[in-house]
């Protein structure tokens, strides 16, 4: 069993730097053991934290969350989120009912706005309050919030415990301001996407530092990702035997030359570009 290390949250909680996404599971019959396989497999590797959201497999996805974590729900890190279009407080309050039924548990340990939506953010804000004081969620946060939305949010309100945006080697337009603005709040930022939905695993300049390494194009990406301060990685994979390869990535000690190298390959951003999302 690996102990996965942790990054502080605002309200002093702590966040495992590892999880497991869920995007693309429940969709298919046909995958659905293999799914909740992989995800069995990663509680028993010590991977506590499982990313999921009613979007993904309409519902589908919570459901093989449920499956997974059946008989150990107190030992993993739940985190689920809220579609724009039901950000409302009466339906937020409805959709978090229906994740948790969902999910077959009584609380969610994050609870978060998938991205914006039309909603005025003080509604949901004000439901995800509700939904603390009720103990349905621990805490709450967004995902696909640039510091602008963030500044907005936090003239609102000073609980937001994360934020999950797109960021991978590929993808570094958020180290221009948001990475700074999150870690002066102790905020972790959750990457999604780390792989780049696989293409970095893919990547010939990442497969020639990797053999240094005796690693995977994959594992250099979530290393790249890992080696950062307050970011929280959760890859998704479903398939049972890449959840340890991917776990592996916590142990790679990426060297200076290693760092210049990926940052020619893949170069940080010169100026503000506008938040990306997948
Ligand atoms: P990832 O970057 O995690 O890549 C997933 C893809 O990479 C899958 O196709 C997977 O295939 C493949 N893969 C995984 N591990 C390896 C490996 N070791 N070698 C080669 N290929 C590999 O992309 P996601 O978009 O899934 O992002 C991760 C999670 O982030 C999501 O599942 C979701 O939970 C969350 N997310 C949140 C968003 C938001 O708006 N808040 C948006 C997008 C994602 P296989 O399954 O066959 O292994």
């Amino acid at each position: 069993m690996t102990t996965i290390p942790t990054t502080p949250l605002p309200d002093g909680s702590q966040v495992p730097v590892f999880g497991l996404g869920t995007w693309m599971m429940g969709e298919r019959r046909g995958d659905h053991d293999r799914e909740v396989a992989t995800l069995r497999a990663g509680l028993d590797l010590g991977i506590t934290l499982i990313d999921t959201a009613e979007m993904y497999g309409q519902g589908g996805a919570e459901r093989v969350v449920a499956e997974a974590i059946e008989g150990r729900r107190d030992e993993t890190y739940l985190v689920s989120k809220v579609l724009p279009s039901n950000a409302s407080h009466d339906r937020t309050i409805r959709a978090c009912e229906e994740s948790l039924r969902r999910l077959g548990t009584d609380r969610l340990d994050l609870y978060l706005l998938h991205w914006r939506g039309n909603y005025p953010l003080e509604e949901t804000v004000r439901a995800f309050e509700r939904l603390k004081a009720d103990g349905k969620i621990l805490r709450w946060g967004v995902s696909n919030f640039d510091v602008e939305d963030m500044e907005e949010l936090e003239a609102i309100s000073r609980d937001c415990a994360a934020n999950q945006v797109l960021y991978n080697l590929s993808r570094r337009g958020i180290e221009h301001d948001l990475v700074a603005w999150s870690r002066e709040r102790s905020m972790p930022i959750m990457a999604y996407s780390p792989i780049e939905q696989g293409r970095l695993a893919r990547s010939s300049e990442l497969a020639d530092i990797a053999r240094t390494h005796g690693a995977t194009p994959a594992q250099i990406a979530l290393a790249w990702v890992l080696d950062k301060p307050g970011i929280v990685a959760i890859p998704k994979t479903s398939r049972p035997e890449r959840v340890e390869e991917n776990l592996k990535a916590l142990e790679i000690r990426l060297t200076d030359e290693d760092r210049d190298r990926l940052d020619r390959a893949f170069p940080p951003p010169r100026g503000k570009t506008g938040l990306e999302m997948i």
